[in-house]
């Protein structure tokens, strides 16, 4: 047997397996750490009645963005935002970032103020501070490392491990959008490549490139939750891709679920480029992953809380079920399809 596919190699663990077998070893040694490895967040104990959340983030350039087609500004927005989003995945208000930055000779200061400019955005844009990181030179291009600290009452955090049966799933908005915007912006570079003279051509798709570039954390969402008096009895938000987050959500609650294939947001233009590229747009939506918005489960009672006030759209898509009912999509022709954790590699070659 090859020595990197045995068991133990980090190959066959996979990202997941390895944070599971890390969190094994992990022991709190204070009673202000109310959650550690395993959520969105971490969760701190630190004044009566209120909660610190934590998380943090790290983007390697050839990894998590690609400079070719990425903006700086807008790749330092985007930094930020899937670290306020995991704020918003706990129901907790961001205010604080840190930002550490691993920067390459081939960067001039001018693209260091990019990054800045976008950075500096998403803090007004959301009202954080950035208040400190650290900067070291790199050998290997740009590496950015983000860590968002918010808040929240003791009784308002959300958990991935809350979900009861009967409880409703819901979504904050479209999902695929993202990753299709991302296979527009791989073919154009791929052209690019092919012939140097010719210019990009993205077409009428600006909403999927924005979603791809500039993701916005569903703060309001976070908001009107508090306004509505509701607080979910999960969540977490979409980074990986449907299936993945809701098998998370299902496994750390103990419970199974059914996702309804029609119920599921999906853009006119995320379907239009699906239909271009040949791509089932909901296998994009379960499986294509970076849309930040968020996934949540709500007891039933509270449904209509929402449909009595006037808020952001949220997506019914399914409901809670015993564990023994397993986690499964309902398909529009009415069979049952497993849900699988793919994420995003699982299109290479697409
Ligand atoms: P998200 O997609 O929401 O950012 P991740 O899947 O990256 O969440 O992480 C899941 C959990 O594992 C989080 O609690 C995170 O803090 C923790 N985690 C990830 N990598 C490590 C690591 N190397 N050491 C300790 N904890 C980690
Ligand atoms: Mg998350």
């Amino acid at each position: 047997m090859n020595q990197s596919q045995t068991p133990d190699s980090l190959e066959s663990l996979g990202e997941f397996g390895l944070i599971d077998r890390i969190a094994t070893r992990a022991r709190s040694a204070n009673a202000t750490t109310l959650k550690g490895i395993g959520d969105d967040c971490a969760v701190l104990s630190v004044s009566q009645g209120k909660r610190k959340v934590i998380t943090t983030d790290l983007l390697l350039e050839g990894i998590h963005f690609d400079l070719t087609y990425c903006p700086l500004t807008h790749l330092g927005y985007k930094a930020v935002a899937v670290n306020l989003s995991d704020v918003c995945a706990m129901n907790a208000r961001p205010q604080q970032i840190t930002v550490s930055l691993g920067v390459s000779a081939k960067f001039t200061l001018k693209a260091i103020d990019d990054l800045y400019e976008g950075i500096y955005a998403a803090c007004n844009a959301y009202g954080v501070d950035l208040v400190g990181g650290d900067t070291t030179s790199s050998l290997t291009g740009l590496t950015i490392s983000i860590t968002a600290i918010g808040e929240a009452d003791e009784n308002k955090i959300a958990y991935r491990s809350g979900a009861r049966p009967n409880d409703i799933v819901c979504v904050s908005g479209d999902l695929g959008s993202a990753y299709m915007g991302l296979q527009l912006l791989e073919r154009e570079k791929r052209v690019l490549r092919q012939s140097k003279t010719s210019q990009p051509d993205f077409g009428d798709y600006k909403y999927i490139l924005q979603r791809q570039l500039r993701p916005e954390p569903r703060t309001d969402i976070v908001e009107f939750l508090d306004q509505i008096g509701v607080v979910p009895t999960s969540m977490m938000d979409v980074s990986d891709g449907l299936s993945s987050e809701m098998l998370h959500i299902c496994k750390q609650s103990g419970v199974g679920c059914r996702i309804v294939e029609e119920k599921i947001p999906i853009h006119e233009e995320t379907r239009r480029l699906a239909a271009e590229l040949n791509i089932n747009p909901v296998v994009a939506a379960l499986n294509g992953g970076e849309d930040y918005e968020l996934l949540f489960s709500i007891a039933q009672a509270d449904y209509e809380k929402f449909q009595s006030q006037v808020g952001p759209p949220i997506y019914a898509i399914g409901y809670i079920c015993e564990a023994s009912k397993s986690t499964r999509l309902i398909t529009t022709c009415s069979d049952e399809a497993q849900l699988r954790a793919q994420g995003w590699k699982a299109f290479d070659g697409k």
